[in-house]
């Protein structure tokens, strides 16, 4: 006879086997399933954390940079004390955009008029256009109306047009970096209001170290780059203004001679009273040069300069 299952041993048993089972199973399972979230979990931790390090390392920088801005204030303001007085003189007196003068052509020939205006601009301008070639003039300061209008054609020409001197008296311009500046600054003004062009390049009245400004010549030096213009000296000679009348023939092998071992010469010539040897000599001068396969150029504001404190002459 067959006893009831339910009730039996076995039964007891087995209920007892499935309540094990249940009580691992289940657990386990939710373990299983726990374990995945504890998963992302952590991984949500760990991105926080590391956004978190990321934005102490942010403003670690942001710190840093902020001292830095205010040191760099601080120097700005220390500077500005420090810094000499004729540096706020003529807010206005700046080239107009500062520009890196590094160019260096070949096979040019840079010449350049000091002094002019003058009653010989005219017979230069007429040579200098009907060979084809462009020049600088490095300009005085003027009060007669032809020589404002020379000074206008200059520039109409499409030669370059620079800063000299107002006066051209050594003793007063060379006196201190103020005078100096004071008489750069009238010359400055003149060609701006009479060409429109505002100038870039200078050069010193007897060149950028000369017998009259060796204590001061650094500081002038300095003060006009600061502003963004460009010094000139040259490093040929035409020898124009060694005399009274220089012979004509003199000059040009001067200037020839001069610039054929060169790859690159800025020549100094004179465009004034008692120069009219210069002019006679211009035309030959020019044929000879562009014969040796010389261009004739303006100097530019990226012309590399000639300095006698900084040779570069080759
Ligand atoms: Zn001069």
């Amino acid at each position: 006879m067959k006893s009831g299952y339910i009730g039996s041993v076995r039964f007891y048993k087995n209920m007892i086997l499935l309540f094990f089972i249940i009580a691992i199973l289940v657990p386990t399972g939710f373990a299983i399933g726990y374990r995945g979230t504890i998963r992302e979990m952590k991984g949500e931790i760990s991105g926080l954390q590391e956004q978190s390090a990321l934005l102490q390392q942010l403003e670690a920088e942001n710190a840093a940079l902020e001292l830095a801005i205010e040191e760099k204030e601080e120097e700005r303001i220390r500077l500005e004390a420090e810094a000499p007085d004729y540096q706020k003189l003529y807010p206005d007196f700046y080239a107009p955009q500062p520009l890196a003068a590094t160019e260096r052509k070949e096979n040019v020939v840079y010449l350049t008029f000091d002094d002019g205006p003058s009653y010989c601009t005219d017979e230069i301008l007429d040579i200098l256009e009907k060979k084809g070639a462009k020049a600088t003039f490095f300009v005085v300061g003027q009060s007669r109306e032809e020589n404002l209008r020379r000074m206008r054609r200059i520039v109409e020409e499409g030669h370059a047009i620079g800063m000299h001197s107002f006066t051209h008296e050594y003793s007063m311009i060379y006196d201190s970096v103020e005078s100096y500046l004071s008489d750069m600054y009238a010359v400055f003004c003149q060609i701006k209001e009479v060409t429109g062009v505002t100038p870039t390049l200078f050069r010193f009245p007897g060149g950028s170290i000369n017998g009259y400004n060796s204590a001061l010549y650094q500081e002038m030096i300095a003060e006009m780059v600061r502003r963004g213009f460009v010094p000139h000296d040259w490093n040929v000679s035409s020898e124009d203004a060694s005399g009274s009348s220089v012979p004509t023939s003199h000059i040009i092998d001067c200037v020839v001679g001069g610039a054929s071992g060169r790859s690159r010469s800025i020549v100094l010539m004179h465009d004034g009273a008692g120069k009219s040897s210069t002019a006679n000599a211009l035309s030959q001068i020019i044929d000879r040069l562009q014969a040796k396969g010389f261009q004739l150029e303006a100097l530019t504001p990226q012309t590399k300069p000639i300095l006698f404190g900084y040779r570069d002459d080759k």
